[in-house]
């Protein structure tokens, strides 16, 4: 099975490349999703609970993940040890479902998997792919999209400040898809790939 990780910065695209990568025959594994499922364990709650007390959690006791946004994306010195703390609660949960989930997919035949993980060099994930692909999307375009979901300049700011630059993630890149344009010209440098991996005849 071949591995591909997708890199980029907040907004650029990448679940949407890996929509397209699944089209053309990839299974995917979404990191965001799987951060979204550990936020709802038991454990992880009682331990954010304990930590952050009740004014992450809504009248109907479900974890405010825009709350804990808040306090985790602080720019302040604060928001880092914050941040620090949820990444020590979720992190092994991640990365233990994320390697389940590898394993299922290689057991179950799958030729090629995409990893999309917004924070897939940050977490040192890449170790599990074989290669990476760096969806290239300037910021203004990525401000216009982020914007059209709700999300303003200084969420942007603020978890941006929290990641790996854009150019070192460029520089780790084995590829790179321009996602600047309309999507039938990504879908285009997408299958381009494709064809390069099929090449490879990977089993
Ligand atoms: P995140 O960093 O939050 O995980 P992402 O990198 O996965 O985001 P997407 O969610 O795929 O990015 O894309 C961000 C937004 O931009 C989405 O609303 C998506 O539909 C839109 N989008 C992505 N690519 C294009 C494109 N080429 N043209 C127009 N809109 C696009």
């Amino acid at each position: 099975m071949l591995i591909l990780g997708l890199i980029g910065g907040i907004g650029s695209g990448k679940s949407t490349i890996a929509e397209m990568f699944c089209q053309l025959g990839a299974k995917r594994i979404d990191a965001d999703r799987i951060g979204h499922e550990v936020l709802r364990y038991r454990d992880v709650q009682t331990a954010a609970r304990n930590h952050w007390g009740d004014r992450i959690f809504d009248a109907n006791g479900q974890l405010n993940r825009k709350e804990l946004a808040q306090i985790v994306f602080d720019p302040s010195e604060t928001g880092n040890t914050e941040r620090s703390f949820l990444n020590f609660l979720v992190h092994p949960h991640i990365t233990r479902k994320i390697d389940d989930q590898i394993r299922r997919f290689s057991e179950s035949q799958c030729r090629y998997l995409i990893l999309d993980a917004p924070l897939l060099l940050e977490h040192h994930w890449e170790q599990r792919v074989n290669y990476l692909v760096f969806v290239d999307t300037p910021r203004s375009i990525r401000l216009v999209r982020i914007q059209e979901r709700g999300w303003t300049q200084t969420e942007l700011d603020a978890r941006e400040q929290a990641q790996l630059s854009i150019e070192e993630k460029r520089r780790t890149a084995d590829w790179i898809v321009n996602n600047s344009g309309n999507l039938n010209e990504t879908l285009d440098q997408v299958k381009k790939i494709w064809q390069n991996l099929e090449s490879q005849n990977y089993q």
